[in-house]
């Protein structure tokens, strides 16, 4: 693959060669596949002075015109989509298929639901004597994390040019590629000069200088928590909005009157998905404890069908993880939760057979966690269950709303009113039902630690939106 050695500002590729170039490596292989410029707080200058030059315009640019050129690039993603997944599994290891389907899938999607979404929605509304009017709030600095590394972008992006707004793109160092691939494809469909601009570089500079800077209007962070935090503290200097996509230790709830074989095998989907490496996560299951022991059996045999192996292999459900520092915190992370009782039913520390390249990690399953115990508590991000037994429903619902995130979660039961309410007891920004499919119409995002705001469909594209009362 060949290096990138320009950014994407104000409609054109400014170079930026004797920038230093940051690797991207394949997980699979250990190996350099490309390169990336580290950008500075001079090219963030640069690219807001851009995004500030293409606003105005942009804000003014008929909805019908703003849809028609999401909904072309939703189309010239989709015609890339192989070499778009190929690219996205070389730089942080997801299979292929799961590349092709979620990575580019959902994105594909995502473009096409604001193109929709915008022939109906109300910018205007009269309330008495005032007529409300909702406005996008200016140049928004986009921040994204490796794990969808195109879909976190694009949840970001499309709503922010669908409500009107200019937008700075800072993707992860780790897993950047894609967002070459957007600025292509923004560039061919003709979107104006200025409206979307590329910088790559590293969070404390060319993050922090989008946090930081006075023309920014907003910053729109997808990323860890301790992150997310640093972002609102340097934007709070400049009070511009700061909507944030953190974290999660998500619960998967089964109630004692559910079909175990069933939910044992939505869970391990939900908390083994992209190798653990996904914000939503269920990564702690609890079991009524008179069923705790027919569920292990269960998920001994159910985890027998999470093949781990390179993202290119047919196979392969569980590719590896993105990053060196990824596999040495989650391999970590089970020693340390041995080390504090937990039992291994499921795949341990070591390497799995037969790969000695590439950071992998066996999908592991942990047994006898206590509530309280740090793998219970933080995110591992990893192909990590914690199995946490539970006597009464309302000891489930503590636990489950035990920790400082409150992202995701679902519940089962053979009942579907009695998992609703369950699900309503649950401090977090969604809750999947009976294995409730999800819907890139609903708002995302989480309660607590886990973020504020919410992205996707009419709640995501609000967020970018001001408002503003006439009275008249
Ligand atoms: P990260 O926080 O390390 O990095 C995310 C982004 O923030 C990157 O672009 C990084 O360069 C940048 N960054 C880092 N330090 C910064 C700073 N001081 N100022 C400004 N920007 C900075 O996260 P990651 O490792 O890339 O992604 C994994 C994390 O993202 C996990 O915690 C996961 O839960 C979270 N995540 C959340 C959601 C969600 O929607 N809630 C979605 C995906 C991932």
């Amino acid at each position: 693959m060949q290096a990138k050695d320009a950014f994407f500002i104000g409609g054109a590729w400014v170079p930026a060669s004797d920038r230093d170039p940051l690797a991207v490596i394949d997980p699979s292989t250990e190996q350099q596949v490309s390169s990336v410029p580290a950008g500075t707080a001079e090219d963030v200058d640069a690219a807001v002075v851009a995004a500030r030059a293409a606003f105005e315009p942009w804000a003014a640019t008929p909805v019908s015109e703003r849809a028609a050129l999401l909904a072309a690039a939703a189309d010239a993603i989709e015609a890339r989509t192989d070499e778009i997944a190929l690219l996205i599994s070389t730089e942080m290891g997801t299979p292929l298929s799961f590349s092709k389907a979620v990575q580019v899938g959902n994105p594909v999607r995502v473009l096409r639901t604001y193109a929709a979404l915008l022939a109906d929605y109300a910018f205007e509304e009269q309330i008495a004597n005032s007529l409300v009017v909702k406005e996008p709030i200016g140049v928004v600095g986009a921040i994204t994390p490796w794990n969808y590394p195109l879909h976190q972008v694009v949840a970001k992006v499309a709503a922010a040019l669908a409500a009107g707004c200019t937008v700075v793109l800072k993707p992860s160092e780790v897993a950047p590629l894609s967002a070459f691939a957007l600025a292509e494809v923004f560039e061919q469909v003709g979107l104006p000069a200025g409206v979307f601009n590329l910088v790559t570089g590293l969070g404390p500079v060319v993050g922090e200088a989008i946090a930081s800077h006075p023309d920014v209007d907003m910053v729109s962070f997808t990323g860890s928590t301790a992150a997310g935090k640093r972002v609102m503290a340097v934007g709070a200097e400049t009070v511009k909005k700061v909507s944030l996509e953190l974290g999660g230790k998500s619960a998967f709830v089964v109630l004692d009157d559910a079909d175990l074989g069933k939910a044992v095998k939505v869970g391990l989907a939900n908390c083994f998905i992209n190798a653990g490496q996904t914000c939503t996560a269920w990564t702690r299951m609890l079991v009524p404890a008179t069923r705790y022991d027919e569920t292990l059996e269960l998920i001994t045999a159910a985890a027998a069908k999470y093949p781990v192996g390179a993202p290119t292999d047919e196979g392969t459900r569980v590719g590896p993880l993105a990053n060196a520092n990824q596999y040495q915190k989650v391999v970590a992370f089970i020693e340390q939760a041995v080390a504090d009782g937990a039992t291994v039913v499921v795949g341990g520390p070591e390497r799995p057979e037969g790969l000695d390249k590439g950071f992998y990690v066996r999908p592991t399953v942990l047994g006898d966690v206590a509530p309280g115990s740090r793998v219970e508590q933080e995110e591992v991000f990893g192909p990590v269950l914690a199995v946490i037994p539970y006597d009464t429903e309302d000891e489930a619902v503590a636990i489950a709303n035990g920790t400082l995130y409150g992202l995701s979660g679902g519940v089962f039961s053979g009942d579907q009113e009695r998992a609703v309410a369950i699900a309503r007891r649950m401090r977090t920004g969604m809750v999947d039902v009976n294995g409730g499919r999800f819907n890139p119409l609903a708002p995302f995002g989480g309660y607590k630690q886990s973020g504020n705001g919410r992205e996707l469909g009419e709640y995501g594209l609000e967020e970018f939106l001001e408002v503003k009362s006439l009275q008249l």
